[in-house]
């Protein structure tokens, strides 16, 4: 009898005894615990040394746990059990970290003064930025662009056999340190606004409210009239364009801060979305809803400034802080981070961004931007569904053979990476011959 063998590679568990991993995590610990006990208000004064020392002990540990796995078994997403651990399939341990997240964020957006020491202890970070002391934005931001490129190299090692996502991950990594953290403190150093070149209405809702235009172009100097200029030719027309060319992906997946943050601290929950039809129904009603919100909203403020108050008194202004609040704060701050562990990475790009929602009516009715699929290869293995993020039955398209032409689809990528059969394949082509769903 003749006897096949299959070699299977097994994971090494030599990688998860690493005397790096080790050293990493201890690292990491001793950073986090210094910091903290200047966030907790142990010292009189700050100094850059202890700011940047603390942090940056922390970020080293955190790379050096993560750098063993630049080779650890084979590269892409492998099941190895993440069905089974309670952190990244909705156990305890996902639940304490989303409760976490979630409390930490209320306190920061309305309770700052409960984390003062907290905010104080970037203060000489913030000082040697800006000139200023810090306050919560800027804790956050720190926090924030930190996970981004700590994760996004751990992105691409795990992905690394890709060349699309070391390019995606790259540029959101970038986008991120350089666009969202440094060019605006850099501005705020200057004396300029606190201006954010990657974001346009109706992410950035400023970009296009009448109150917002009038303070910038009274604002001396060209670099306000032209952040203006930028800010209204990329809303109305650069995103409509890019759209069109590269699909959504071109935005969600490479350059906007919350993508960014969702494809890098996030991935590790991507499998958590609800790929279920009632989900689907929910997030069109509801992301659409946010757009039609702030879409009345935007008109019913240049109403009012029109008639220069005259028409809505002071309901237009309670429309914006009502949105503000709900949607720029509860909704993409706390709910969008905080519930990556229970909902999945992109709660907040799904159900409630309105530049999904805008680019989503783009890339569905006048987009180049399609997923193909080769059916007859597909073995139905659901590795697609299982990892998008976005929370699309990729499987369903690939075993009819399908072209995938959905408007919440990000065009991360991450189906086609973890398909072992090469089915799926994101393409520009006609708008003409797509199958829309
Ligand atoms: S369908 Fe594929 S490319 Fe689109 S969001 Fe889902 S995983 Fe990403
Ligand atoms: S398209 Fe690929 S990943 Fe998706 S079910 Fe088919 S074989 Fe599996």
């Amino acid at each position: 009898m003749n006897l096949i063998q299959i070699d299977i590679p097994q994971e090494s568990h030599a990688v998860n005894d690493s005397p790096l991993k080790k050293g990493g995590l201890a690292l990491f610990a001793i950073g986090l615990l210094i910091f903290l006990i200047g966030a907790f208000g142990s010292f009189e004064n700050y100094s850059l040394f202890y700011s940047i020392g603390s942090l940056g002990l922390a970020t080293f540990g955190a790379l050096l746990f993560i750098f063993p796995s630049r080779n650890e078994g084979l590269p892409g997403i492998k099941n190895n059990g993440v069905f089974f651990r309670a952190a990244s399939n909705r156990g305890a341990i996902a639940w304490i970290t989303a409760v976490f997240l979630t409390a930490f964020y209320v306190v920061l957006y309305w309770f700052p003064e409960y984390f003062v020491h907290l905010i104080k202890s970037t203060d000489p970070i913030s000082y040697a930025m800006t000139g200023k002391a810090a306050n919560q934005w800027f804790l956050y931001g720190t926090l924030y662009t930190l996970s981004v490129l700590v994760m996004g190299v751990k992105m691409l090692f795990k992905y690394r056999h890709i060349r699309y996502q070391i390019i995606r991950t790259l540029s959101v990594m970038f986008f991120q340190l350089v666009f969202s953290f440094l060019i605006p403190h850099f501005l705020e150093a200057l004396n300029q606004p606190e201006y954010y070149f990657s974001y346009f209405w109706p992410l950035k809702t400023s970009v296009l409210f009448p109150n917002d235009i009038n303070w910038l172009l009274s604002k001396p100097g060209a670099l306000p009239q032209f952040m203006v200029f930028w800010g209204v030719t990329m809303s109305l027309i650069g995103v409509p364009i890019f759209t069109y060319f590269f699909g959504k992906r071109w935005y969600c997946s490479f350059v906007c801060g919350c993508g960014g943050l969702a494809e890098t601290m996030g991935d590790p929950y991507r499998q958590n979305s609800d790929k279920s039809l009632q989900a689907w129904k929910i997030e069109r009603w509801m992301v659409h809803s946010v757009l039609l919100f702030i879409t009345v909203t935007t008109g019913l403020l240049w109403a009012n400034s029109y008639y220069q108050g005259a028409l809505l008194g002071s309901l237009s202004q309670g429309f914006s802080k009502t949105y503000g609040f709900l949607i720029g704060a509860a909704f993409s701050g706390v709910i969008g981070v905080g519930f990556y562990p229970i909902m999945g990475s992109r709660v907040w790009c799904r159900f409630g961004c309105p530049q999904a929602a805008i680019l989503g009516i783009f890339q569905k009715y006048f987009s180049r931007f399609r997923i193909t699929t080769n059916g007859s290869q597909c073995i139905s293995c659901g590795n697609c569904s299982t990892y998008c993020e976005m929370g699309i039955d990729v499987r369903s398209y690939a075993q009819r053979g399908e072209n995938i032409v959905r408007a919440s689809c990000v065009g991360c990528g991450v189906c086609s990476s973890v398909c072992p059969r090469g089915v799926l394949n994101l393409e520009n082509g006609p708008v003409k011959g797509r199958v829309m769903k």
